[in-house]
């Protein structure tokens, strides 16, 4: 009799006990298909003794397993990955699990697919949709559906090119082996200080340990050169890379540039992707046939064969904290799992989190910097606006001094980018003559006015309702005013400024797709745009050598609300965007608008004195003892029902533990009071480093009860506090 333990991908089961029928195999990791009522579900075999609490059933009453998925079983330092995610973040490791498995459709269906391409062959009746469909898709092949975006055209203009005969299909294997990266196809020579980076990187991956290492070096220092020389090291080794980005709008760039140094473009992972693409990178992944893979921060948890390398770039970024479903830190998460590997993590930024700093500091991580830009390209001159001093016209935004610096730009024939975090036109809408403001039916905030696409949005749920043409309160004419600049409105503003140049908005409303994002970047590096008007998306990664000036439309923005990073986060976005200028032989400018010129945050960039910005910060955090010196975690309750939402939230808050070095805060109604139609109150928690604050909330949690329909989430080092 053999009983086998598999924890099923739904939640609500968590691991289940089954029976191995003879002659089937199956060891911890397999993945297979057993019943359940009368359903069959997919599930990971797992160690007998993992999972104690599981209830268990008597041998006579044991369901056979009904197969096994013909794919390698997850591999045991993944395993061990899902347990401390599940541990560390009180998730379900159902939840984690499932983002090992990606798709259960990549597991299983047919090993080939039709694609199209084009036979050479003219319509026998040409129209304006097809010759447009026929030409954007030139040379390429694809899934119906692909050819349909690739052409502009709907579905049934494809159809009807197949039928016609102007395309033909072909068989494609799923299992077609990717073309592997070649780590001697076009090296590139490197800088003294480079080379001595790149040698202690390809050492450490050589050595096949656990070591997080942090490469903090300028914007524009050459990290992604000095990086790309580990990986060369892991190809040769015959081992996987996977490099983790914070955006997946940075993804197509990244690929051109590794295919340009390695011959071949890495395995892209992000949900933008199709599911034969899906499946096929899975297995390859799986089967250790991929050899680098990038992606955001769903990439962490799949089922590498030899990962010999874990790259995370921009690693500062506070995308990689996920704020639904599991919230768990990719950039954490992925030292955890070079743990479970036995190979090296390597953060890359030039404005590295303090909490990474901390772990230089303790001698956890090592570090390596490239103080300087590579090739002689000088750091930008930065320069502050007092907007109390030198104010733009009412109703202007772009300050006397910004504006004469776009103009000497522009003469010289050069690029300008002007940031603000604000999509849309306006942040708020209101009625002048009765006061009526536009609120999300859904969400504690404002709808937000959007004039591309003749919209207010709510950028919390997605809401969105046609611009208004009157008050809906009062119905007078014409009342209606946009409050505040979004970079639409600054749009607006540099066109009536600059009538003759180009500009490009850039925001994830324009930039929603991989293609889109390399379109701007082949505009911008073509010359095709003067000005770029952009949100936090334009302040990482990009390579202009061109573009010489920046202007920060408000660097006061981030610093309202105050959160305990509000100062670092500021100074990174302004570092980094500034980051964007002067890269080329061109020495660049950056002007900061601000009302709070003596703002330490504002005296440091302007100083370039990030160590003591960050000595200050640091201190200001030891002192409070916030992380990374304490340690953070917030229970979010939140119910359809505002009056259940709050009941429960007392209950929780009444059953608070008395712990020793935990100090509890709430519940009180979340600022974000409600969200998606569910209204929401916090209670944070605050303990001492050396406590296990996990623990305790798992043993608070385990005396209350509610309804399904609340919902109680634990976010364990929160980044967001609304
Ligand atoms: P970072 O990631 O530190 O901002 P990058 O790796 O993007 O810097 O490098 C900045 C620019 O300098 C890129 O265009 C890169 O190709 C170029 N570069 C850096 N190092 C070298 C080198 N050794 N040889 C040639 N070009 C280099
Ligand atoms: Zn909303």
């Amino acid at each position: 009799m053999s009983r086998i333990r598999v924890l099923t991908l739904n939640a609500a089961l968590g691991p289940l006990d089954y029976r191995l029928p003879h002659g089937m195999a199956a060891e911890p990791g397999s993945i297979v298909i057993v019943p359940l009522g009368p359903r069959q579900i997919v599930g990971v075999v797992w160690e007998e003794d993992s999972f104690p609490e599981t209830e268990t059933v008597g041998d006579n009453r044991l369901r056979p397993i009904l197969g096994v998925v013909d794919v390698p079983p997850l591999p045991a330092p993944l395993r061990r990955l899902i347990e401390w995610t599940a541990n560390y973040y009180l998730a379900s490791p159902a939840a984690v699990v499932r983002m090992a498995i990606a798709s259960v459709s990549a597991l299983e269906g047919a090993r080939t697919v039709l694609e199209y391409r084009a036979t050479g062959r003219e319509p026998t009746r040409q129209t304006e949709k097809r010759a447009q469909a026929l030409e954007r898709i030139g040379e390429r092949q694809g899934l119906v559906r692909e050819l349909a975006m690739i052409g502009g055209v709907s579905d049934a203009v494809i159809r009807g090119l197949i039928k016609d005969g102007v395309l033909e299909g072909v068989e494609v294997s799923i299992d077609t082996p990717y073309q592997e990266p070649d780590p001697a196809f076009a090296p590139v020579t490197l800088s003294h200080e480079q080379i001595a980076a790149a040698d202690r990187l390809i050492e450490l991956t050589r050595a096949e340990q656990f070591q997080p290492l942090l490469l903090d070096g300028v914007t524009g220092s050459g990290k992604t050169e000095v990086y790309f020389e580990a990986v060369a090291e892991a190809l040769r080794m015959g081992k996987q890379t996977l490099v983790l980005l914070p955006e997946i709008a940075l993804t197509e760039p990244f690929l051109t540039r590794f295919a340009k140094r390695f011959g071949h473009e890495p395995i892209a992972w992000h949900s933008g992707l199709r599911q034969s693409e899906r499946r096929r990178a899975w297995r390859a992944i799986a089967d250790g046939s991929a050899k680098v893979v990038v992606g955001a921060r769903s990439a962490l948890f799949l089922p590498y064969a030899r990962l010999g390398l874990i790259v995370v770039d921009e690693a500062h970024e506070t995308s990689f904290k996920q704020e639904d479903g599991v919230r768990y830190h990719a950039r954490d998460v992925a030292v955890m799992r070079g743990l479970w590997e036995q190979c090296p993590v390597l953060l890359a930024s030039a404005t590295p989190a303090i909490e990474t700093r901390h772990q230089v500091a303790l001698g956890r991580y090592e570090e390596i910097q490239l103080p300087a830009r590579y090739g002689g390209a000088v750091m930008p001159e930065i320069i502050a606006i007092d907007m109390t001093l030198a104010p733009p016209e009412r109703g202007r935004w772009i300050a006397p001094p910004l504006v004469k610096a776009m103009e000497e730009t522009l003469a010289k024939s050069e690029q300008a980018l002007l940031f603000l975090n604000r999509r849309g036109y306006a942040p708020l809408t209101l009625c002048r003559h009765c006061g009526h403001r536009f609120q999300c039916p859904n969400c504690t905030a404002w709808m937000v006015e959007h004039r591309l696409t003749h919209r207010l949005a709510c950028h919390h749920c997605g809401h969105v309702v046609p611009a208004p043409k009157e008050c809906p309160e009062c119905h007078a004419d014409d009342s209606l005013v946009a409050c505040g600049p979004g970079v639409e409105r600054i749009a607006d503003e540099v066109t009536a400024l600059f009538p003759h140049a180009r500009t490009a908005i850039v925001t994830s409303d324009t930039l929603w797709s991989p293609a889109k994002a390399a379109e701007f970047v082949r505009d911008v590096a073509g010359g095709a745009i003067d000005i770029i008007v952009g949100t936090q998306l334009v302040t990482k990664g990009y390579h202009f050598p061109n573009l010489t000036l920046v202007g920060v439309i408000d660097a006061d923005l981030g610093l309202e609300g105050g959160d305990l990073r509000a100062s670092e986060r500021t100074f990174q976005q302004i570092v980094q965007v500034s980051g964007r200028a002067g890269r080329g032989e061109k020495p660049g400018r950056v002007f900061i608008q601000t009302r709070l010129p003596e703002a330490p945050v504002i005296k440091a960039l302007l100083s370039g004195d990030s160590a003591r910005f960050y000595a200050t910060e640091t201190e200001g955090r030891r002192i409070a003892h916030a992380p990374p010196f304490g340690r953070f975690a917030a229970i979010i309750i939140s119910d359809e029902d505002p009056a259940v939402a709050k009941e429960v939230a007392h209950r929780i808050g009444n059953a608070r533990p008395k712990v020793e070095g935990v100090e509890i805060y709430g519940p009180a109604p979340a600022p974000l009071a409600v969200l998606r139609g569910r209204h929401r109150h916090r209670i944070l928690i605050h303990a001492r480093r050396q406590i296990d604050v996990q623990d305790v909330i798992r043993d608070w949690l385990g005396q209350v009860q509610w309804k399904a329909s609340t919902r109680v989430a634990v976010d364990i080092d929160p980044y967001s506090f609304v």
